[in-house]
């Protein structure tokens, strides 16, 4: 029951010498990580920055993101996770709506904050470049943002004002008036949700929802070595499955964090061969654009002892292929920003149900409602996934009308449409927003999708429901192809026929390069579904 900066302390004064953190060639112990963000901390302070006020980091992942992170703690702030390649108007609503009071930000993304200061309640503006605090290699400068995709200006103009991060490192104090904490009731962190599905809403997570959703992972997931670990970092810190059960859980366990700034599978692939990590969250596409690298075979990849996945249904094949050629385990869970974020998964170490999301953590219960009533449906019949756990967010920042709509009787309602077999195992059938209605018939995409998955020219796909004037909606899928794989509308809709029914095979099939993804990979299905709506109107 201490708050998260609590387990910095304790891990820096058992493991003062072990590496907290590898980044681009350069190892930071848990000393480092300490007293720079004592100093972070101090600074923040000095800035006028008091107990509960928001204060945001837009950043890819990196060291400063870590040291950001607790350094808002330490200071008593409450931490606002942003995505660095948010657009002014994305940082303006998320600014203005958290009243975050300071942010820390990557020195390229630094102009649109400017543009947008003057609308919020932000004073302070504190600039790091990511190259000036640790050198990349000449070829690697700026790999998280391409500065021709997002038309930045690479200069930042105010380099002489105090705000750099770099001369706080260089000379800030490691005096900090720590102030205390309620372990319930106070927030650690406002994190916007993915937006997956509409605009996005700040959730309340306390030290409590973060602490125990890592203590979760900690003694049900992994049952790893505390201090012998090693975890990839590649899913962003500034979601909340990354900052759980990549960054909190591994200061917890005194492990080290290998941090990559962006997924590139080679990046990823060279990564994993030399810095021998153990274990590896993710998510379903970032394991499929590795499996079905080129050179895959080139690499080493038994270092990885387990993996869980989460964010979007794995698919059967995904997860064989990974393990055949790993050696590791990869298992499938299921979370939601709401939850902090994780709350059911399969076992890493015992036993695993295909198509599962595996049974519900310690501490959290786990119920299946009919939809929009608080009544469970029979067993083994679909319904409303809903949760209750020391997990749960305290409610939407500034939105009592959505928490409202999000609770019933004390269970958050998830909008997850599932079902729970005899022994217990929860299984995830669609979005209740994703489920098609065509020509009367409930159909659900992720059933569709795994079937298109088990053919071998498919590297992605999403299926969708898209407006139809006759049947309300029709089935589409979009299709991105295996390099040198090729496969014809007939040949998939003869493949489609002989393993679903007729009215749930896709009538529409697009190829697409590349589909549009959120930051943890996950496929944005509702921005296709807008593209068809914009083509319709
Ligand atoms: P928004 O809530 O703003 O629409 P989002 O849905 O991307 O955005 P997240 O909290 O990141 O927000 O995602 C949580 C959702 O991810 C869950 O509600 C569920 O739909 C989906 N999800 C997570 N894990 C799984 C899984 N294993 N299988 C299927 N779906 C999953």
């Amino acid at each position: 029951s201490k708050p998260v900066q609590d387990y910095l302390t304790h891990t820096f004064e058992t493991y003062p010498e072990k590496t907290a953190i590898h980044f681009m060639g350069k190892d930071i112990t848990y000393k480092e990580l300490y007293e720079s963000s004592m100093k972070f901390a101090s600074y923040l302070q000095g800035l006028g920055i008091k107990k509960g006020d928001r204060v945001a980091i837009m950043l890819p992942n990196s060291p400063q993101a870590v040291i950001g992170f607790y350094g808002i703690l330490y200071a008593g702030g409450v931490v606002v996770m942003t995505n660095p390649l948010y657009t002014e108007r994305e940082i303006s609503y998320q600014m203005k709506n958290s009243g975050a009071k300071a942010i820390l930000v990557m020195d390229i993304l630094y102009p649109r904050v400017t543009k947008v200061m003057k609308e919020t309640e932000l004073e302070n503006i504190i600039v790091t470049g990511i190259k000036e605090y640790l050198p990349f290699p000449k070829n690697m400068v700026y790999p998280f943002i391409q500065k021709k995709q997002y038309g930045i200006t690479v200069k930042v103009e105010h380099r002489g004002s105090n705000h750099l991060f770099s001369e706080i490192m260089k000379t800030g104090s490691t005096e900090v008036q720590l102030p205390e904490f309620d372990f319930e009731k106070d927030l650690a962190l406002l994190q916007y949700t993915g937006g997956t599905t509409g605009s996005p809403k700040g959730v309340m997570l306390t030290h409590k929802n973060l602490i125990s959703n890592a203590t979760m992972c900690d003694s049900w997931l992994y049952k790893t070595k505390h201090g012998e670990e090693t975890v990839l970092g590649i899913i962003p810190l500034f979601h909340v499955y990354g900052l759980t059960t990549v960054l909190i859980l591994s200061v917890m366990q005194g492990n080290k964090m290998v941090l990559l700034p962006k997924f590139d599978p080679e990046t990823a692939l060279k990564t994993i061969n030399k810095q021998k990590p153990t274990l590896f969250p993710g998510a379903p596409t970032l394991y499929i654009g590795l499996m079905n690298h080129p050179d895959i075979s080139k690499y080493d990849l038994s270092s990885i002892k387990a993996c869980l996945s989460g964010s979007a249904p794995l698919p059967a094949e995904v997860q064989e292929k990974f393990e055949r050629i790993t050696g590791g385990r990869l298992v499938e869970g299921y979370g939601l920003t709401e939850t902090s974020p994780v709350t059911h998964s399969n076992l890493v170490w015992g036993e695993r149900v295909k198509g599962s999301i595996g049974l519900p953590y310690p501490d959290t219960d786990c119920k299946v409602f009919q939809p929009g009533t608080n009544e469970e449906v029979p067993h083994g019949e679909i319904g409303e996934i809903g949760i209750k756990g020391p997990q749960v967010m305290q409610g939407y920042w500034n939105n009592p009308e959505a928490t409202a709509a999000t609770f019933a009787d004390g269970w958050l309602m998830t909008g997850d449409l599932g079902y729970v077999d005899e022994d217990g195992h929860f299984f995830i059938v669609d979005r209740k927003k994703d489920m098609i209605i065509a020509g009367g018939f409930n159909i659900y995409p992720r059933e569709i999708e795994e079937i298109l998955y088990e053919n071998e020219a498919i590297q992605e796909c999403v299926v969708a429901g898209i407006p139809d004037p006759y049947r309300g909606e029709t089935v589409k899928a979009y299709i991105v192809l295996k390099e040198g794989m090729s496969i014809t509308e007939q040949e998939l809709d003869a493949f489609c026929r002989e393993h679903l029914a007729a009215f749930k095979v896709p009538r529409i099939y697009e190829f697409r390069t590349e589909l549009p993804k959120t930051a943890v990979g996950k496929i944005l299905r509702r921005s296709l579904i807008e593209e068809e709506k914009t083509k319709l109107n």
